[in-house]
């Protein structure tokens, strides 16, 4: 299939794209490497451009004629977009909407769709299901609710438009042969950052809340692989061609790790006893998000592999070593 794949010089975008390469799909790539990478996209060919660019979009779409679309490009960040709501409903729920307009005048009735657990709030029960009362707190699934909003409208009015909305819990780790990972300026997410701080790239870690009704007082996350949910992605694009209804997935593994869980992992993983610091509540998080994932295993046929905390640190902490040996060569040169 032709699929037009936008963010996918991202962390999860590159990663799905590459998926896509190993499995014979033709892509194309649409991001505006304000946080994605160039030299992320190893199959298929990039255009730089913007979301906002309705002209641009519509032309490179025209172009290209795809069989599918799927959606990665979006801010990502819970904390800022609590500082900084407008910057979410611009980036992730104006700019969709811009994509879905694009999207349905070219006639494409296929999109698949990066969601997030953050849809859910706190969630009263855990693991949570896709049935769950969608109440986000904070701007960050606001923003993405919005979007999931707009694709089941379009797709009630519009039978010829079907989509795939997936829910990620928390994605880390890196491609098992470290081809691709997380390269961000400046990474916020929790395993990131405990590697860098590994690395000495960061002095300390901060952990964010202490006091969480959790065993061990600090929040409950499901991390889940990023080939896993690579994986997904080409199941939900394989659901879509054999004529599967919309439909709403979770993904993650069902089993929830503390933050202080994953610090202790990526201790034992680096072998560097890094210095952590325990400090307040980071606002807009949620205590405990673990995905019931029945679902995507019924419906997709969706088979996990690497459901394994310490392969998803080993596999990380091998593209972290091997990009700060990259940074030093540059340097060096
Ligand atoms: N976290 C932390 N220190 C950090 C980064 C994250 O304690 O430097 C915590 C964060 O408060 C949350 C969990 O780790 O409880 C996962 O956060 P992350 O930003 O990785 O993903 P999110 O769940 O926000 O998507």
């Amino acid at each position: 299939m032709k699929v037009f794949v936008t963010g996918g010089a991202g962390y999860i975008g590159s990663h799905v794209v590459l998926a896509l390469g190993e499995a014979g799909h033709e892509v194309m790539v649409y991001d505006n490497l304000s946080t994605g990478n160039r030299g992320a996209v190893l199959h298929g060919e990039l255009v730089v451009g913007d979301l906002a660019d309705r002209a641009l979009l519509a032309a490179t779409l025209e172009r290209f004629r795809p069989d599918a679309v799927m959606h990665f490009a979006a801010s990502i960040e819970v904390g800022e977009s609590v500082r900084d709501p407008l910057k979410y409903y611009r980036n992730n729920s104006a700019n969709a909407l811009n994509l879905l307009e694009a999207v349905r005048a070219a006639g494409i009735g296929r999109f698949i769709f990066s969601s997030t657990a953050a849809v859910y709030g706190n969630p009263p029960v855990v693991p949570v299901d896709e049935e769950a009362t969608l109440a986000p707190i904070n701007p960050y699934g606001a923003s993405k609710l919005v979007t999931e909003r707009m694709l089941f409208d379009l797709a009630a009015a519009d039978g010829a438009f079907r989509y795939v909305s997936l829910r990620y819990f928390n994605v880390a780790g890196a491609d098992p042969q470290a081809r691709l990972g997380q390269d961000y300026a400046n990474p916020t997410h929790l395993i990131t950052r405990a590697l860098k701080t590994a690395l000495g790239i960061f002095p300390k870690l901060q952990v964010f809340g202490t006091d969480y009704p959790t065993p061990d007082g600090t929040c409950i996350r499901d991390y889940i692989h990023i080939a896993d949910l690579a994986r997904a992605h080409l199941d939900a694009l394989g659901y879509l061609a054999d004529g599967g209804a919309s439909t709403v997935c979770n993904c993650g593994y069902g089993r929830g790790f503390s933050v202080n869980e994953v610090v202790a992992m990526a201790r034992q993983v680096t072998g560097i006893d890094f210095p952590v610091e325990a400090v307040g509540r980071r606002e807009g998080d949620p205590a405990e998000l673990v995905a019931a994932s029945d679902k995507i295993r019924r419906l997709l046929n969706w088979r996990q592999q690497h459901d394994d905390l310490e392969f998803i640190l080993k596999t990380a902490w091998a593209w972290e070593k091997k990009l700060a040996a990259k940074r030093v060569s540059e340097l060096a040169s």
